[in-house]
């Protein structure tokens, strides 16, 4: 895979766009400006992993991780595994050119309808046509696929006989952003096929999964955007004439701690940095006199999210991830998740949850005797052929992925000048008492022991911990419910604004502007949306893009980092 990112001391002063992060949100606004001629300048905090070069060893894993708490702070700010350990709740988010999309699954699902009739929505979502053509938008880019072999894999047929046996919700294959065929994508890049390895959650060395580091960010690089790693925003201010000043600071020194700082200046600023970032910089934005919506930080929501597991189940799974090049031969994983269990409630849409058999990557295999076996730091030492955990008993360990609702009411504030998440109730949320039953008698019914938290031991604690932050910039009507309208632009706080007015030029576009739990997994929504989003930005400002394939030019193969080819400089 080519590099897309230049070195800092190329970014120009001024922009006509500064897009801020590169996860789903960035990605989508990074590829509609550029392909409407504007000069885009991407800032993203992570660093570039081109397909070869993500976590394949635990030592590589652990140097990609990051860990941050109220008194601690352990690994690079650039870590690609980015945990932030807070007091009634940790949060994983991913780091890097490319944002979650890097270390997730990839199942992409539209939520129930009755989510988006919740009128926590400004009326205009659901009624203006444009959030189908995001959808459409979105599923043309990351092209959710249903693996055609998903019922054959060993984890899709534990999940359906424990479910048949329990008599609850329909096993179905789930749609994930991953190509099962050799293909050339919409961005112009040939993708191999899924080698079925089962390490999504590491990171794809493979170049299968449909990443935004691999669709909508070189697509953006094709039509002129640049793109800087490195770059941590910290604010935004108004300057003189109207325009956006965008403050960052350079994560590219030697010791990784931030080096210098740097300014650059923008017409139009699209944060996209998710959920804990975008409301960190209005955060930070307002301490610095930004006037914005009291709303600001409230509403955050887990997703009603959350990974379990079984552990001594009668059967085999193989729902360790071999990795690509594979550890063992001849093992077919399948991708994180084939498939899923749909429990729907059809009372209330909050009751609904959704099940998933998940891998764990191949990366974190030694940690496993560790986690699950008394004295397990012992037989970890024993067992370090890797090889160990793809027989006995890891053969037969369940993971799952659980997504319901929540109430959404948890609050992001500024601790030390960073977000911290403050949820006292979350533990007694409604929804953990629901999942844990269901899981508990799926696992039960495939004869294993069920395992909420394997770290609950440590300083993890009994915490819930979520994959899924969403909210803390919600769309409301105006500012009194909302940070941002449905367009995702910023309200105006203060005396002499109305209480719809916006910032202009400044926009949010990720998952913080959820304004509730999903009830799915949120990619193909946050995209949706972000799509949405911009063709108002178009309609409103008169712009010209279209959204179709990269036609013309040679595909460009994915390839190991010993070829990287760079595109964007
Ligand atoms: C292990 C795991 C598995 C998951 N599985 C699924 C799944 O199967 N399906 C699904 O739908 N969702 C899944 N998710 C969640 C999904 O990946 C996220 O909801 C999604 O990536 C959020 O998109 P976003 O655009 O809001 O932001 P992100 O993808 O989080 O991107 C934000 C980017 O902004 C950058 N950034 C943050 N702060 C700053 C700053 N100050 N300056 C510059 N850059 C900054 C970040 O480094 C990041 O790259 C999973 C997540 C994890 C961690
Ligand atoms: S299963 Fe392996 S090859 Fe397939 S998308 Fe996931 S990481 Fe890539």
């Amino acid at each position: 895979m080519m590099r897309l990112a230049r070195s800092l001391d190329r970014l120009r002063p001024r922009y006509d766009v500064v897009v801020v992060g590169s996860g789903y949100g960035g990605g989508v606004a990074a590829s509609r400006l550029a392909r409407a001629a504007k000069r885009v300048a991407v800032l993203e905090r992570g660093r570039e992993f081109v397909t070869g070069e993500l976590p394949s060893r635990f030592p590589a894993l652990r140097e990609q991780l990051q860990v941050t708490g109220r008194r601690l702070r352990m690994g690079a700010p650039t870590g690609l595994y980015d945990v932030r350990l807070g007091d009634d709740m940790h949060v994983l988010v991913g780091c890097g050119l490319g944002g979650g999309s890097l270390i997730n699954a990839g199942v992409a699902l539209r939520p129930d309808p009755r989510v988006f009739a919740d009128p926590v929505w400004p009326r205009q979502v659901g009624h203006d046509g444009l959030l189908d053509v995001g959808y459409g938008r979105a599923a043309r880019w990351l092209r959710p696929a249903r693996d055609p072999a998903a019922a054959d894999r060993a984890k899709y047929q534990a999940l359906a006989r424990s479910g048949e046996r329990l008599g609850r919700g329909q096993m179905v294959a789930a749609p994930v952003a991953v190509s099962f065929e050799d293909t050339v994508n919409p961005a112009g890049i040939a993708q191999p096929a899924c080698t079925r390895c089962g390490d999504c959650c590491g990171g794809c060395n493979a170049g299968a999964k449909n990443t935004v580091a691999l669709t909508y960010l070189p697509d953006a690089v094709r039509h002129g955007a640049e793109v800087f790693t490195h770059a941590r925003v910290s604010r935004v201010t108004r300057c003189a004439g109207g325009r956006w000043e965008v403050h960052l600071e350079r994560l590219d020194g030697q010791s990784g701690a931030p080096c210098a700082e740097m300014r650059v200046s923008a017409d139009i600023v699209v944060l996209a940095a998710g959920t804990l970032g975008s409301t960190e910089i209005l955060l930070r934005s307002r301490e610095a006199g930004l006037a914005v919506s009291d709303r600001l930080g409230h509403g955050f929501s887990a997703n009603g999210d959350i990974i379990a597991f079984g552990y001594g189940g009668r059967t085999r799974v193989n729902a360790i991830g071999v990795g690509h090049p594979p550890r063992i031969e001849s093992l077919d994983v399948g991708a994180c998740v084939s498939g899923q269990i749909e429990i729907v409630d059809e009372q209330e849409v909050a009751g609904s949850l959704t099940i998933q058999e998940g891998v764990l990557p191949s990366a974190l295999a030694p940690l496993l005797p560790v986690l699950f076996i008394p004295n397990g730091r012992l037989l970890g030492a024993l067992q370090s052929l890797v090889s160990g955990v793809y027989k006995g008993p890891f053969a037969n360990l369940q993971t799952f992925f659980a997504v319901s609702h929540d109430s959404a009411s948890g609050r992001l504030v500024l601790e030390d000048s960073r977000v911290a998440l403050a949820w006292p109730g979350a533990q007694d949320e409604p929804v953990y008492r629901r999942l844990d039953e269901a899981l508990a008698a799926l696992v039960k019914a495939a004869g294993g022991r069920y395992v909420k938290n394997p770290l609950a031991g440590t300083m993890m604690g009994r915490q819930p911990a979520t994959a899924h932050p969403l909210g803390g910039c919600g769309m409301g009507r105006d500012r009194g419910e909302g940070v941002v309208n449905h367009k995702g632009q910023l309200f105006a706080g203060g005396a002499d604004a109305g209480s719809a007015d916006v910032h202009r030029g400044l926009y949010v576009m990720d998952g913080s502007i959820m304004p509730r739990s999903l009830g799915v997994n949120p990619l193909l929504t946050i995209t949706a949306l972000a799509e949405r989003a911009m063709l108002h930005m178009a309609r409103d400002l008169g712009l010209s893009f279209d959204d179709a394939p990269m036609r013309g030019a040679a595909p460009v193969p994915v390839t190991t980092p010993g070829a990287v080819a760079s595109m964007g400089v």
